[in-house]
């Protein structure tokens, strides 16, 4: 049967500066996948969402999509190429294959996936991050206050766009005034002089993390920096050089791995199979997307080991949606939709009438 597809357009609540740019709207497709099962129908839902800087564009996406399935299915068995060129249309069709198949064996996506891992029976809620700006200082506690009123015991901190000085300040007031686990990310914008101090300093005010402190192909480098009193994650590192890379410069304590750059939530899973292998803790997170990848985002979570906060409160960022929320955040974590597949039948209708 033939793959279904439908393009959307979602806008963010407010506009959105990364370092590919400002970002306002989120584009992708939805799939819609048939399989026979028992003479019956079973469907399955994925999502592609491109994000510039870390997929193929947009039009890329929608190109390789637009070719007929035999090719889809080529794309697809791309599992174990480590960086596939069209990630975001792979994360479309894989998830709405892994969908449909744990949609037929009536049981959760996150139990289908931690089975492929290997791992344990997966968890049932997933703690999440919220994410605090790189404000000044008052305006910086103040978020985090806010964030650990409404329930979160993880804030991530934007870091590395003011002075270390200034950053140090502002990570320090934030840990006087609230009781919660700390990370940081500076999105590879320190040199290596600076991110040694920052390493040290971040030691003694105690924080989880520090994500990316250098630029990602300082992997070396970045090895260097563990040991000294903070762990070292490592988010664009994944992205440009992969987990095998990674791993074989000993670079990183903490990984981060965002499916819809992976290529497919199967794609997640494997890669964080290697990385647990080796020591290396799992941190998911979204690129921002629709309602359906966050949801596939949190079965992935649930099914990864080690319990590290995820970056899955994201949907906030959106002014619209593909549907009602089926992963709302509640006193900072995300309760793992329990029925078969991701999210059950709550999406089909967006593909079928
Ligand atoms: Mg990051």
């Amino acid at each position: 049967m033939s793959p279904e597809r439908r393009p959307f357009t979602l806008d963010l609540s407010r506009p959105l500066s990364t370092a590919d740019g400002t970002i306002e709207q989120r584009r992708g497709v939805l799939v819609g996948v048939e399989r026979s099962v028992d003479g019956g129908t079973v469907r399955g839902v994925g999502e592609a969402t491109p994000l510039p800087g870390w997929t193929e564009s947009y039009d890329a996406c929608t190109d390789a999509l637009r070719e007929p399935p035999e090719a889809w299915q080529l794309v697809a068995d791309t599992v174990g190429e480590e960086r596939p060129s069209t990630p975001a249309a792979r994360h479309g069709y894989r998830l709405a294959v892994l969908d449909a198949a744990a949609r037929a064996e009536r049981r959760s996506l996150a139990a289908l996936l931690a089975e492929r891992g290997g791992f344990p029976t997966p968890n049932e809620s997933v703690p999440v991050n919220a994410t605090v700006g790189d404000g000044g200082v008052e305006e910086t506690v103040a978020a985090a206050r806010e964030a650990v009123a409404s329930g979160f015991d993880c804030l991530k901190l934007k870091v590395g766009a003011q002075s270390l000085n200034a950053d140090l300040e502002r990570v320090r007031a934030v840990r006087n005034a609230v009781d919660a686990a700390i990370r940081v990310d500076a999105n590879g914008a320190w040199s290596p002089e600076t991110a040694g101090e920052a390493v040290d300093a971040l030691g003694t005010i105690g924080v989880e993390y520090v994500e990316q402190p250098l630029p990602a192909e300082e992997l070396s480098e970045l090895a260097a920096l563990r040991g000294r009193g903070v762990a070292v994650a490592v988010d664009e590192s994944i992205r440009d050089y992969g987990v095998d890379a990674v791993l074989d410069a000993g670079a990183a304590d903490v990984a981060v791995l965002k499916p819809m750059a992976l290529g497919g939530p199967d794609a997640a899973i494997d890669a964080a199979a290697a990385l647990v292998d080796r020591g290396v803790d799992p941190v998911v997170t979204t690129t921002i997307d629709g309602a359906v990848a966050r949801a596939a985002a949190v079965h992935v979570a649930a099914a990864v080991p080690g319990g590290r906060a995820g970056g899955l409160a994201t949907g906030a960022m959106l002014a619209s949606d593909l549907g009602a929320d089926p992963v709302p955040v509640v006193d900072g974590a995300i309760a793992v939709p329990d029925g078969p597949g991701s999210v059950g039948t709550a999406f089909d209708d967006l593909l079928w009438d």
